[in-house]
This record gives structure tokens, C-alpha cells and sequence, in this order.
């Protein structure tokens, strides 16, 4: 495991005209990245591979004795998936391109539910909790790089991990403090 540390600075800010204080500035913005103002004189060089939301819908429901996280990712009606946690277990899920309304589902939450009953029936019993949206960065690649788009100023790019962003996160902040530190 690469370790490493770096000093932020209050870093990128919007508006109009785009702002680049401090000398570095790492833009992770999630969803929102290729929507963030441009930098003056940033290269975009990867502004043909736009960002695409892939909406995921999930249902919170209470713990009824699961230790097993259940995956299905080929099932004939969607793609179904049961994380247990401590107090309770996140069923999912939908992956919908380009789709990016925050508003649960009920239609989706009933089948999100059918799916993972079918695959574990203990899950009959229990308490729906909560109905929560998101949107997974979605793009064709992760943008993982630097741009120097001032002399003395160092932006770092690293955002469109799509459904893998925390299991990535590990590496590409490793890759971050390597690039940085070149
Ligand atoms: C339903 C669902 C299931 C998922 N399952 C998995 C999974 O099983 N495994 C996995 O690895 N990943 C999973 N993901 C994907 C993962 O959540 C994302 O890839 C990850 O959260 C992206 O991390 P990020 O830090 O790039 O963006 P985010 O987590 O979105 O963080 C971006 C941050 O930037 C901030 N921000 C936005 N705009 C600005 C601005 N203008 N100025 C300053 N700050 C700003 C936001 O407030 C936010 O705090 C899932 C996502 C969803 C929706």
C-alpha cells in the first residue's frame, strides 16, 4: 500500500470564470465534474468523455439474522443484491443509464424487494426502513490526471468511477499522492 500525505489548500471554486487558489487542487466532485466551470487555461483533454449518471435505487430494511452478503447480477429480472450490516441490510438494486431522478420508486422498491426475497425468503419478515437514490459517476474511464494549468499550480482530476468508487478509492488516492509528489 502506497502512503504518502499532501497539504490541500482551500482548492477549486466555482463561478463563472473558474478559480484555482493554493497549488493544488484535487477535483473529485462526484457526479457533478464535468459540470464544474472550467479552469482558465486547463487542458480539457478528455472533454469529449462525458459523465453519465447510472441511477441506483435501494431499500433500507431492518436486520432479521443475515450475516451473507447475496450478489445476483444476472437474474432474469434485474440485478439484485442483500448487504447485512450491524442494525440493518441495504437491498438493491437498479443501474439505469443516463437517468437521474432522486425520487424513489415505489414500482422499483416492490421488485427490488421480490428479487431479494426470492433469494433470501427470511427477508419476508422484514421492516422496510428507508427508500434511497443515488447517482454512480458513470464514464466510458475513471479521469485519473494531472494538469499543470498555470505555472505553479498543480490540478489533479479524479472522478467517474462509476458503481466502484469506494472499492477504487484506495488506489486511485494512492495514485493521486504519486503524482502529486513527482
Ligand atoms: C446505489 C449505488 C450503489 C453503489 N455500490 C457501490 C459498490 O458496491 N461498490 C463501490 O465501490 N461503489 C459503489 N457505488 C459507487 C460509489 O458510491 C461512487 O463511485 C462513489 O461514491 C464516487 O465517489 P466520489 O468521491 O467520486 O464522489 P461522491 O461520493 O459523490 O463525492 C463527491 C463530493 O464532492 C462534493 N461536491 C460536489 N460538487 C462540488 C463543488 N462544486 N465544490 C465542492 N464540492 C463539491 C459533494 O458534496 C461530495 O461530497 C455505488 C453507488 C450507488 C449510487
Amino acid at each position: 500500500m502506497a502512503r504518502g500525505s499532501i497539504k490541500l489548500s482551500p482548492g477549486y471554486a466555482g463561478g463563472a470564470a473558474g478559480r484555482l487558489s493554493g497549488w493544488l487542487c484535487v477535483r473529485g466532485a462526484g457526479g457533478r465534474n464535468d459540470d464544474l466551470p472550467p479552469i482558465p487555461a486547463a487542458a480539457v483533454r478528455s472533454a469529449g468523455r462525458k459523465q453519465i449518471p447510472i441511477r441506483g435505487q435501494v431499500v433500507r430494511v431492518a436486520q432479521v439474522g443475515l450475516d451473507r452478503f447475496i450478489l445476483d447480477d444476472y437474474g432474469p429480472n434485474g440485478i439484485a443484491y442483500i448487504v447485512p450490516r450491524i442494525n440493518d441490510c441495504i437491498l438493491g438494486g437498479t443501474a439505469d443509464e443516463g437517468a437521474e431522478d432522486l425520487t424513489p420508486d415505489p414500482a422499483t422498491a416492490e421488485a427490488i424487494l421480490a428479487r431479494c426475497i426470492a433469494l433470501e425468503p427470511r427477508l419476508r419478515e422484514a421492516a422496510v426502513l428507508e427508500h434511497k437514490v443515488g447517482l454512480r459517476p458513470g464514464r466510458p474511464t475513471v479521469r485519473l490526471e494531472v494538469e499543470r494549468p498555470v505555472i505553479g499550480k498543480l490540478l489533479v482530476h479524479n472522478y467517474g468511477h462509476g458503481g466502484a468508487g469506494v472499492t477504487l478509492s484506495w488506489g486511485c488516492a494512492a495514485e493521486v499522492v504519486r503524482l502529486v509528489s513527482c
